[in-house]
């Protein structure tokens, strides 16, 4: 009991490529979970089978007590949509929008007028120490700034969780530091529970938790430990 968004048993695969073959995982809300292990273990397709993105071929996924196969795809739009953030290795920001718009979106989109959005975007711009390139586009900003507005454009609407894929994967090792200090910080106070997909151990150090994954198998030791 507890667990805000928990994964039994699931396998994935992909032609003859098996992806999941029998992966756990819980996280609790507010936690921080870091997902580890090495390239082509299965921790993308964990955390999308997490969010609802990809149906695994057996197992259940469980938010909040809904089983989201269970869910049409308008509510698991909605879920992901009112509830999850992402933020990937490449902050995939709307080139054509400027910085503040691409941060005020996810609330543009839920119907919140122009000006409170993007009063609230500046606000998790300040928060990330990316305001002053509000009115720049993506492509006019560097790497690391970049992944910062992709950060507060994931928590602007203020998501349980937040799904972050390798996010500081194209920085170097300063930039990434400083990302993962902010990224942090920001998920404590909003209370978001982060799903952190990393194989670095460095970024995975933020974290409250690790769990590897091998194979496609996700040892999730404390949750385990909680069930016995
Ligand atoms: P990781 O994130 O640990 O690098 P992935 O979850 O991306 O691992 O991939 C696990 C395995 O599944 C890899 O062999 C990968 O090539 C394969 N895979 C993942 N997604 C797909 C897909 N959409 N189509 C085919 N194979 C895939
Ligand atoms: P990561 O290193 O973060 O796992 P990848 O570059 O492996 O990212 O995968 C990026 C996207 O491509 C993911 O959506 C993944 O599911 C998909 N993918 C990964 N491997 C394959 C593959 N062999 N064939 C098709 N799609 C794949």
């Amino acid at each position: 009991a507890g667990a805000l968004l928990t994964a039994t048993a699931l396998r994935k695969t992909y032609g003859s490529t098996s992806a999941l073959d029998g992966a756990h995982f819980s996280i609790n809300p507010g936690e921080i979970v870091a997902v580890m292990g090495p390239s082509g273990s299965g921790k993308s397709t964990l955390l999308h089978c997490l969010a609802g993105i990809v149906t695994p071929d057996e197992g259940t996924v469980h938010y909040r007590g809904h089983e989201l196969s269970a869910m049409s795809d308008a509510e698991r739009s909605a879920l992901r949509r009112g509830d999850f953030g992402f933020v990937f290795q490449f902050g995939q920001l709307v080139p054509e929008l400027t910085c503040v718009e691409n941060v005020a979106l996810p609330l543009r989109l839920t119907g919140v007028d122009r000006r409170s959005a993007e009063a609230k975007a500046v606000e998790w711009m300040e928060r990330l120490e990316v305001d002053t390139v509000r009115h720049k586009r993506p492509g006019q900003v560097s790497g690391g700034q970049g992944q910062r507005v992709a950060i507060a454009r994931a928590l602007v609407a203020s998501p349980r969780v937040l799904f972050a894929d390798e996010p500081t994967g194209a920085l170097d090792s300063l930039n990434g530091e400083r990302v993962m200090e902010l990224l942090t910080e920001a998920a404590r106070e909003t209370r978001a529970a982060v799903v952190l997909v990393t194989h670095e151990s460095r970024v995975a150090a933020y974290s409250d938790r690790e769990v590897v994954v091998r194979d496609g198998k996700a040892r999730d030791l404390a949750g385990m430990a909680g069930a016995a």
